[in-house]
């Protein structure tokens, strides 16, 4: 094995969160910095042309190639878990800014009760409503806390959105079940499209607290504190799968790539797949030494470092870990270890379908160009007669409608599901249906936990990532509380016809849900029950930084990313003020 020159840091994964930490200790510090990408290099300029559905958002051109590297998937621990030979319901990301190139830029911040979760819960229903088998945590960190990183966050994206709760005061059309913020959002809210008009108008009608969805896809040109320039949204609707044609929507090369390439301290190897993350057991406190990877040439390489930063994203943080045999993993049975626990995706699905005598012009939009409400999410309704805890978002967003998977939604009322009756609905009401989307909290489960699997291997022949899901009492019902809330806001929208949600059966990997997992490095305030402690730092491992939503104690219901980047900015401080200064575990 080649052995490199050591370097200050090694940052493994260049997609939002390894290249943000690059770019701030670039900046910050006088470190050398190293990121190690195991995909293709990309630049923001790559995607002037050639957008075309069916290769980026059907066969999935950006992301992981499941033929090199999977999943295994088992519904409970006595089942014999598969290997996902086709990604679906998430599509994991690869290549330079990971799947933040094809994200769909939605970018709320969560409920300030979601980081102390357990707590408020307790406070408020008592133990005894937890449901049988959920595991409730808190994150060791408050929104208060968080709120200057999430500002941060939102400046460096220029995210468009409306304030529903300035320093306190609630301002109309925001959404005012918000934590207070310290500032109104670098941009203002998106052009609306006539579907999201419409849901506004019908959930006001319902006495609810409709708000422009918070987006990446931003509405007006911006230039960034670190002094990059992106241009407004076009709404042309090739976000979600792929990368903006014009920049406008947010991500790692158009917005981060620009400051690291004038850094002489940082450098970005792509096609370097890390295997391991070497550490010294022997002295008082283990300490990384660096990592072993696999160049584009096919040769084994090992980098030394001096702080390590794992920022692979949720599969890949623990999967490392466990393949480097850091950490002790969850054992369901017992309880005990706390690597692989917590594993959470979202309860997400089309709450109803509407379908109007009218076309709505749908192909006009972007990913994040829409209308969500809070009414029914977190702890925003009172949940004391319901059988289950938290609730989540509606949304209705007109993100482009593509041609290939938008077509074929027809009303309950047809009733054939192929042939020419079907194809005559299908195409009567490609542009006169939307969906009324629900994106719910999922809570950590016992059951629900990573691990390796036993039999299936990777290329290079190390052992898959075994994931054990399923969806248990809380995500049903609020499956069924929220599938009729959904039908009564299409019906107030004027729909003439509709699609009732079917109910949620075994979690499901062939359909699409969202690319938002979080656990299996899980923080919180002790490393009885956590991975990492509220800096993010490995308990056990101080030198080694586990950054995105595989640290979340449980997901949230919003999407995640704006919370991972908050986080980075939070621990990028804690790394530059505190522990250069003084290596070792951050306490306090
Ligand atoms: C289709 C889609 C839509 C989405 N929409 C939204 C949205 O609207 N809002 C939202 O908040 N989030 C959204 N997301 C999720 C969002 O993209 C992620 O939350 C975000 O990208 C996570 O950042 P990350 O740095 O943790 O991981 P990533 O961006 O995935 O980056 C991780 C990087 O690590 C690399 N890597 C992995 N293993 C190794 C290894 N062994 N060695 C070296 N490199 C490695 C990967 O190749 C990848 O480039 C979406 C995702 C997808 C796929």
């Amino acid at each position: 094995m080649k052995t490199l020159p050591r370097t200050d840091v090694v940052i493994i994964g260049g997609g939002w969160t390894g290249l943000l930490m690059a770019k701030e200790l670039g900046a910050r510090t006088h470190l050398s910095v190293v990121v190690l990408e195991r995909g293709a290099p990309r630049e923001a300029h790559g995607y002037l042309t050639d957008m075309d559905e069916l290769d980026y958002a059907i066969r999935l051109r950006m992301m992981q190639d499941p033929s090199l590297e999977t999943v295994t998937l088992r519904h409970h621990s006595k089942q014999r878990a598969l290997p996902i030979r086709q990604f679906a319901s998430f599509l994991p990301g690869t290549g330079t800014g990971g799947a933040g190139e094809h994200w769909q830029g939605w970018c709320p911040r969560f409920s300030p009760d979601s980081f102390e979760l357990r707590t408020r819960t307790l406070e408020k229903y008592g133990a005894q409503r937890v449901p049988e088998g959920y595991d409730l945590h808190d994150w060791g960190v408050t929104y208060d806390e968080l709120e200057p990183y999430y500002t941060r966050a939102e400046n460096l994206i220029g995210v468009s959105g409306k304030a529903g709760n300035l320093k306190g005061k609630i301002s109309p059309g925001g959404d005012p079940f918000e934590g207070p913020r310290s500032a109104e959002y670098p941009t203002p809210p998106m052009k609306m499209p006539h579907l999201a008009e419409m849901f506004r108008a019908a959930a006001q009608s319902l006495g609810l607290h409709p708000y422009p969805l918070p987006a990446a896809t931003i509405s007006t040109a911006y230039t960034n504190p670190d002094g990059v320039h992106r241009l407004g949204c076009a709404y042309c609707g090739f976000c979600e799968r792929f990368g903006c044609m014009i920049g406008s929507k947010a991500q790692p090369t158009n917005t981060l790539l620009p400051v690291i390439a004038r850094q002489k301290n940082v450098s970005v190897r792509s096609r370097s797949s890390v295997r391991r993350i070497l550490h010294d057991r022997s002295g008082k406190q283990p300490h990384a030494r660096g990592v072993v990877y696999v160049d584009d040439a096919g040769q084994e390489v090992f980098q030394p470092a001096d702080l390590v930063v794992l920022s692979s994203w949720t599969l890949n943080n623990t999967r490392l870990l466990l393949l480097s045999e850091i950490g002790q993993p969850y054992d369901p049975v017992t309880g005990r270890g706390t690597l692989g626990r917590s594993l959470t995706h979202q309860v997400s699905f089309n709450a109803a379908v509407a379908f109007f005598d009218k076309p709505l012009n749908r192909f006009m939009g972007a990913g994040a160009s829409g209308i969500l409400l809070s009414d029914f999410d977190a702890d925003n309704f009172d949940h004391e007669k319901l059988a289950f805890l938290r609730g989540g978002k509606f949304e209705v967003v007109a993100s482009g409608a593509r041609p290939i998977a938008s077509f074929g939604a027809v009303p309950g009322s047809v009733k054939a599901r192929w042939g020419s009756e079907w194809k005559k609905a299908a195409l009567r009401y490609y542009d006169q249906n939307g969906a009324i989307f629900f994106s719910g909290e999922h809570l950590a489960n016992r059951s629900n936990f990573m691990d390796l699997d036993p039999t299936y291997k990777d290329h290079l022949g190390d052992p898959l990532l075994r994931f054990t899901l399923n969806w248990y009492d809380n995500e049903r019902r609020m499956a069924e509380f929220s599938g009729p809330k959904g039908l009564e806001m299409a019906r107030a929208m004027g729909a003439t016809d509709t699609l009732p949600f079917g109910g949620l059966q075994n979690y499901d990997a062939t359909r699409y849900q969202s690319t938002h997992i979080q656990g299996g490095t899980m923080m919180g305030a002790s490393p009885e029950e956590s991975v990492l402690n509220p800096w993010l730092q490995h308990w056990d491992v101080p030198n080694l930084f586990v950054l995105g939503a595989s640290s979340f104690p449980q997901n949230p219901s919003g999407n995640p990313t704006l919370t991972i980047l908050a986080q980075t900015y939070r621990t990028a401080d804690a790394i530059v003020e505190r522990y250069l200064k003084k290596p070792g575990p951050l306490a306090g």
